[in-house]
């Protein structure tokens, strides 16, 4: 890997490496500029990722958050990562497209927000992600036939094959779903990916590579088109010159503060990093959105309980999907939900018993001991903005001189009658496939939308490029930008958003 001096004025600094900051350093140092990535968690080698849940854990951002409001969202392994490859390295790989509707979700239900860009805008990033990322799928799409994908389908599991019994006897499509996991070997940036073999860890880190990760996707053509990356570099400071544009970044690695100076900064460091760095720094604010409008996807869970083995920790959790409720007819809500088969291993179940289910003592001892009985399904539901859901800096202060993020979220009414519908529609389908009891879990997933993207100055942080509103050298490329939730989980989303802010950096700048 080259390494840039850290004295040296680099064109281009980037903080954090996952779905957002990775393809943006890719695309840079393909062009030729000199580029280095600051990452606060170390380099994993996927051979050290070990199926071991406890240990898994040094994969995701385990430093203290706050979590307030009346339904608190969960942070830890169901959060965001910590380290090279971000959210990536524990990520399912689950990559279902966003449809024009979900872009639109004001023009089309008068509620929720519309992004300021279309699908049109963004399909042939969403395509270049799938090719780069290497995505598997179905040979034909129910909802929308035009799609084709470069791999056949990874293998199902057990619930898959629950929720494929339950949706043909109601009638309800259902189709392998599209997955950035290998069904056949890859070699490209000088290392070999390996196909799936169905040991269902996706969660704990690939070690065959099968499935795509940053690390093995866009940083390793980062470092082989000259990109540095630099690991176990926590950014506290952001310097900026009397006009108010950035100059340089400061970060701890180890006991010692580093400034590397940079003629443009990508902050990439996740819904909940970035706008803590901005609102620490008094940076990018003049619209008083960084920070708000955060958004959690209801991802409420239904288990079923069968006669017979299923044993769902085994094999690609995520392989089959429905999309015929994204824009349910009989709705009491705007926006709709997409439903996924769930494969969890059992320090995970475990957790969302007690936390989203409520269970203790006797009553979830018994459940664990049921546990290879059960299928489950889940879903990725909308989420609207709210003015009460927020993240905001707390008075306690980290070991960098931080103060930590309190983050606030309490499910709206919207969210809680989607859920509703969702948990009613997945009992179905599990009690048609046979299951014997159901048990609904309930529980948010994602971090989005605290620095949205618009195309009014003074209603959000960054244009619709990703470029700050306030900083001309200032671009944000992760999660944080998005002005509604979507339907689609949100990372291909997010590699395509990075590429196009990437194609604009390098554009001729008016
Ligand atoms: C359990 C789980 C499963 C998921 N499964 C799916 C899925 O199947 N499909 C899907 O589409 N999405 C999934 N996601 C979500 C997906 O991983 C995220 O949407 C995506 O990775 C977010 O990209 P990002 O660039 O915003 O942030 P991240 O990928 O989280 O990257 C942020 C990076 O910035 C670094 N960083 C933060 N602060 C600093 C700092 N101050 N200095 C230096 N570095 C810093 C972090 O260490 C991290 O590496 C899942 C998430 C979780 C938690
Ligand atoms: S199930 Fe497949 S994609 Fe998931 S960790 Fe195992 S080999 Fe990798």
């Amino acid at each position: 890997m080259r390494r840039f001096a850290p004295g040296t004025e680099v064109d281009v600094v980037v903080v954090g490496t996952g779905a957002g900051g990775a393809p943006v350093l890719a695309e840079l140092a393909a062009a030729g500029l000199d580029v280095v990535a600051l990452e606060a968690g170390p380099f994993f080698d996927p051979f050290r990722h070990t199926p071991d849940e406890t240990d898994a854990a040094e994969i995701n951002w385990m430093d203290e958050r706050l979590s307030a409001g009346a339904d608190p969202t969960a942070f830890g392994p169901n959060n965001s990562g910590r380290g090279v490859g971000g959210s990536t390295l524990h990520w399912g790989a689950f990559t279902p497209r966003p449809d024009a509707g979900q872009l639109r979700l004001r023009t089309q239900s008068g509620q929720g927000r519309d992004w300021p860009l279309s699908l049109d805008e963004l399909a042939p990033f969403l395509l270049r992600a799938e090719a780069d990322l290497g995505v598997s799928g179905p040979a034909a799409y129910p909802w929308d036939p035009s799609r084709r994908y470069a791999y056949p389908p990874a293998a199902r599991n057990a619930s898959a094959d629950r929720m494929a019994d339950g949706c043909s006897l109601l009638g309800i499509r259902a189709t392998d779903a599209p997955a950035a996991v290998l069904t056949r070997e890859r070699h490209e940036h000088g290392q070999t990916r390996g196909a799936c073999i169905s040991c269902g860890t996706c969660h704990q880190g690939c070690r065959t590579g099968a499935k795509a990760s940053m690390g093995t996707t866009y940083l390793s053509a980062a470092v082989r088109s000259g990109a540095e990356i630099r690991a176990d570099a926590f950014v506290h400071t952001v310097e900026t010159d009397a006009a108010g544009r950035v100059t340089a970044v400061v970060y701890r690695q180890g006991d010692t503060d580093v400034r590397q100076s940079c003629r443009a900064l990508v902050l990439a460091a996740g819904g909940v990093e970035t706008p803590r760095l901005l609102l620490h720094n008094a940076l990018a604010n003049s619209s008083g959105q960084v920070g708000r409008n955060f958004l959690a996807h209801p991802a409420t869970q239904v288990w079923g309980t069968f006669d017979t083995p299923q044993r769902s920790y085994r094999g690609y959790p995520s392989s089959l999907i429905t999309e015929d409720f994204l824009h349910p007819t009989d709705a009491d809500f705007a926006g709709g939900y997409l439903i996924q088969s769930l494969g969890v291993m059992p320090l995970t179940y475990a957790t969302s018993l007690v936390r989203g289910g409520g269970l203790w003592g006797d009553e979830l001892m018994s459940a664990l001991e049921a546990a290879r009985f059960t299928a489950g399904l889940g879903i990725n539901g909308e989420c609207l903005p709210s003015e009460d859901n927020l993240l905001e800096l707390s008075d306690e202060i980290d070991r960098f001189g931080v103060p930590r993020a309190r983050v606030s979220f309490t499910a709206a009414d919207n969210e809680k009658a989607l859920s509703r519908h969702a948990v009613a529609v997945m009992t179905r389908i599990l009690e048609a496939a046979g299951a014997t009891a159901t048990r609904v879990l309930e529980r948010t997933a994602h971090t989005l939308g605290t620095c949205r993207m618009s195309d009014d100055p003074s209603d959000g942080v960054v244009d619709r490029y990703g470029r700050s509103h306030d900083i001309d050298n200032l671009w944000i490329a992760d999660n944080s930008t998005f002005p509604s939730a979507l339907i689609a989980n949100p990372a291909l989303t997010q590699v395509a958003l990075a590429l196009r802010t990437a194609e604009r950096m390098l554009a001729p700048q008016p």
